[in-house]
């Protein structure tokens, strides 16, 4: 335990309290601004966000539809409590997946589950292996609760290192975190190095394969991660409907797992995580596939052109299967803060910014903000 002490101004309220952690070894998760918010500092009308990795072009028109269609028809979903279990959805995930319902918990977003799973397999003292430059929702997860991150270096372009992962397990080690692709740097690992992992790892470490965006992947060599559930009890796959399903608003994600380990983050989940809306929505969405298809297509083109043109400008964007770009930067604060200025939203992110592809007048946005930085230098 650690004391807070929070000192009041004169006359001012005083007191102290004990919270788990000393608060510094709790880092609070920045997210990307909010565009009202940067309206506002910068006097701006026109602000766009191209920070937070959502999909620009929105969610399937036809289950915006079919959703209002049955929020004005039902007032059920509205004044009953949700199916905590979230069994449709469940069902028809097991159907997408050929892949039993008792292998699938259902979080508010895949943020949710990676706490879970953290406060479920780690004590205090335990180990969770990642990669330096990765998702920072596991350090500070693992910090949570009270386990402790092992950062590996990170190899070329911004890869997952898992030959130096695997040799960063220890006796304490419970959990391995790997985003595939990575998030920030937007790489991707194949199945040869996959499995090279998988016949390494020791079967008492949980091996968490994050796949927040496979749905943007086309790598042909992209591993198969919910068959590794079913070969590997312990592995667990995360995916999110926040990303290429354009509905990080109502925040619903899930995971693949053995049931046996789906079991153990039941008992610490929330009786009512996710709302029946994100339930309803997310269910809807799995039954039009055509538009992801869409997104994934106007994604790879929206990104090729923005390399081309990023690269035009001097930057070396590491290569990426996912819907933003790394741009290596020797003041990528200092960048984000100027484009900021300039109504474009992006990522600092260590070594350099983080920048979602956006549509094609947004993309134009940024290039030109960064084109009128470039006579004050950037
Ligand atoms: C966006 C993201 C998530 C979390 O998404 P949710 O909105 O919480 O579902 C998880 N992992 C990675 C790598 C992400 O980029």
């Amino acid at each position: 335990m650690a004391y807070v002490k929070v000192s009041g101004k004169k006359g001012g309220r005083k007191m102290a309290f004990s919270v788990r952690m000393k608060p510094l070894d709790v880092p609070i998760y920045e997210p990307g601004k909010p565009i009202a918010e940067i309206r506002e500092r910068y006097g701006l009308d026109a602000v766009i966000k191209l920070a937070s990795n959502e999909n620009p072009y929105g969610p399937s028109p036809k289950v915006q539809e079919a959703l209002l269609a049955r929020l004005s028809a039902d007032p059920e979903l509205w004044l009953r409590y949700p199916d905590g279990a979230a069994r449709e959805l469940k069902r028809a995930l097991s159907l997408r997946w050929g892949h039993p319902a008792e292998g699938i918990a259902v979080g508010a977003g895949a943020d949710e589950l990676i706490q879970l799973i953290a406060l479920r397999f780690l004590a205090d003292g335990d180990e969770a292996v990642m990669g330096e430059l990765s998702f920072p929702m596991y350090p500070i997860a693992t910090r949570i609760a009270g386990g402790v991150p092992i950062p590996v270096p990170m190899g070329p372009e911004g890869r997952l290192d898992l030959p130096a992962m695997l040799r960063a397990i220890g006796p304490r080690t419970r959990i391995v975190w790997l985003a595939n692709p990575n998030n920030p740097t937007g790489t991707v690992f194949d199945r040869e190095r996959w499995a090279a992992f998988l016949a390494e790892v020791p079967e008492t470490v949980l091996v968490v394969l994050d796949e927040a965006y496979a749905e943007y992947v086309s790598d042909p060599n992209y591993p198969d991660g919910p068959a590794a559930v079913r070969r590997h009890p312990n592995v667990v796959v995360l995916r999110t409907f926040s990303k290429a399903y354009g509905l990080a608003g109502f925040r619903i994600g899930y995971a693949l797992a053995a049931p046996e380990v789906v079991r153990e983050l039941e008992r610490v989940r929330k009786p009512f995580n996710t709302s029946a809306v994100a339930q309803l929505a997310a269910t809807l969405a799995l039954e039009d596939e055509a538009h992801v298809a869409f997104v994934r297509e106007a994604n790879r083109k929206a990104r090729a052109a923005l390399r081309q043109a990023l690269e035009a400008r001097g930057f070396r964007p590491y290569p990426s299967e996912t819907n933003f770009l790394y741009l290596p930067h020797d003041d990528g604060r200092g960048l984000a803060t100027r484009l900021e200025a300039a109504g474009v939203i992006v990522r600092p992110v260590p070594g350099g910014i983080r920048v979602s592809v956006g549509t094609e007048a947004e993309n134009a946005r940024l290039l030109a903000a960064l084109d009128a930085l470039e006579g004050r230098r950037r």
